[in-house]
């Protein structure tokens, strides 16, 4: 079920049969001259909304509505990035969950596509918990990050598909998905270098210096529609399985 094409009886009546809610969150950033600015938050959610189809004839999943701009300052050099500030982009989290928590979704399962937002997720789910910890009570929910790519099987997948320039920021992984969903969206871009530098992440004008067309060691123009289908396709098995484990989590009594 989507949570966004549902009337509120129907998620009423959801919640008698399951408790766990995905939420695809991104980001909308440069991705290089191959690469959409919404890839970050097209991959989790093509990932998301093709497992919930598939779950449709079993157990239904409930797909929350994309959280679609996340913490991208070091990309704010190049046109079109949105990006919050890790303080808002952390209340805007904890409102997330607390608003599906007051219904009764008590397994909240973020399912990533931007490595940037990783750290601030992390930092959001410990103020939620705070909460609690002081006040010597135990929170009711259990919130939980999950990267697409670390999804079961995804990583060997990609490290075989991609064994030279993958990269790590506008990768052929990545923009394969994007692709694979979108095909009348394929950019052909000679890119030069093929493979360009990696390096750290500090501020968006020395992104820009060190990065100059926003690719970080990645060779954009490996990805293909056909490997970006097989990357959703066991991707898409991960996710379900992942979140089965997921939702049958239990916190000690
Ligand atoms: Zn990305």
């Amino acid at each position: 079920m989507r949570l966004a094409y549902s009337t509120w009886p129907e998620i009423t009546a959801f919640l008698n049969t399951s408790k766990t809610v995905i939420i695809p969150i991104g980001s909308n950033e440069q991705h290089g001259p191959m690469g959409l600015l919404g890839t970050d938050w097209m991959c989790p959610e093509i990932i998301a909304t093709a497992a919930e189809k598939v779950a449709q004839g079993s157990e239904a999943l409930m797909l929350a509505p994309t959280f679609n701009i996340g913490m991208a300052q070091h990309h704010l050099g190049f046109a079109g990035t949105i990006s919050l500030r890790p303080s808002t982009f952390m209340a805007a989290i904890e409102d997330w969950v607390l608003s599906l928590a007051r219904h009764g979704f008590d397994h909240i399962y973020f399912l990533n596509g931007h490595g940037g937002n990783i750290a601030t997720i992390e930092a959001a789910f410990s103020q939620i918990y705070s909460h609690y910890s002081y006040n010597n009570k135990t929170c009711p929910l259990t919130l939980r990050l999950k990267n697409w790519w670390d999804l079961p099987g995804v990583a060997s997948l990609c490290h075989g598909m991609f064994p030279v320039g993958h990269g790590s920021h506008a990768t052929p992984s990545e923009i394969a998905v994007t692709y694979a969903a979108y095909p009348d969206q394929v950019r052909e871009v000679e890119l030069t270098p093929k493979i360009p530098p990696t390096g750290p992440i500090l501020d968006a004008l020395d992104y820009r210096a060190r990065f100059p067309d926003g690719r970080i060691g990645a060779d954009s123009s490996l990805a293909t529609i056909e490997l970006g289908q097989q990357i959703i396709d066991t991707a898409v098995a991960g996710l379900l399985s992942d979140i089965k484990l997921f939702s049958a989590e239990q916190k000690p009594a």
